[in-house]
């Protein structure tokens, strides 16, 4: 058991050094938020969704500096006392990552963004009141939106603000499904030359180039 921990360990190791995943085994390949969001339905480490509890969300949000430590633990204490609330959020989400992944799918294949999926996502961003405020961080000054939400529904306006910034990007026509069999991962095709094919060369890719060869092998 303990020798397949640290293989384990080893594993992650490698991936979180290209790049693949971050330490909490979330992938990190997308190239930006909603993506690497859509993507969380799989976690390298775990058999089952990745994202099945208020708990997990939580580590996503963490794991992508979207969440301090302290407001971390403010909103334990929340899910202590109204459980079902921070259930209700984490259903939510992975709602909406079903129909977004739905949308990837097809603008993947050059399909336009549907616009019920566009009134789906500002209906959901008139749900957050927000103002601004500037404030100190390590390199100066910065305008800041703030939102006026302390409950577990804030930890959703980073993920469908990044959603509604996404559709309004170039980002939309480089997106692409990975070309590996079975990989259903997404990721902003940003590569100098296009081409890009695979989530990542350290898996799927490395994985494709092994078969082509073993099958240049058989030949
Ligand atoms: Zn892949």
């Amino acid at each position: 058991m303990k020798k397949r921990r640290g293989r384990f360990v080893a594993r992650i190791d490698a991936l979180v050094k290209s790049g693949v995943v971050n330490r909490e085994g979330f992938y990190t390949l997308g190239g930006r938020l909603a993506i690497d969001f859509a993507n969380s339905y799989k976690r390298v480490g775990r058999d089952r969704e990745g994202i099945s509890s208020f708990e997990d969300l939580l580590t996503f949000m963490k794991s992508h500096h979207l969440l301090h430590e302290d407001e971390a633990s403010d909103l334990h204490m929340f899910h202590f006392q109204n459980p079902a609330r921070c259930q209700k959020v984490v259903e939510t989400l992975v709602d909406l990552r079903h129909t977004f992944r739905k949308v990837l799918t097809d603008v993947a294949e050059g399909w336009p963004v549907s616009t019920d999926f566009f009134e789906d996502i500002n209906r959901r961003l008139a749900d957050f009141k927000s103002y601004h405020k500037v404030q100190p961080t390590e390199a100066g000054m910065e305008l800041k939106t703030v939102i006026d939400e302390n409950g577990p529904e804030k930890l959703m306006f980073p993920i469908i603000h990044d959603i509604a910034d996404f559709l309004t990007s170039d980002h939309v026509e480089k997106t692409r499904a990975c070309a590996g069999d079975d990989c259903d991962l997404y990721f902003v095709n940003q590569s100098r030359n296009g081409r890009r094919r695979w989530c990542s060369m350290s898996t799927c890719g490395n994985r494709a180039k092994v078969n082509a060869y073993l099958k240049r092998q058989e030949a």
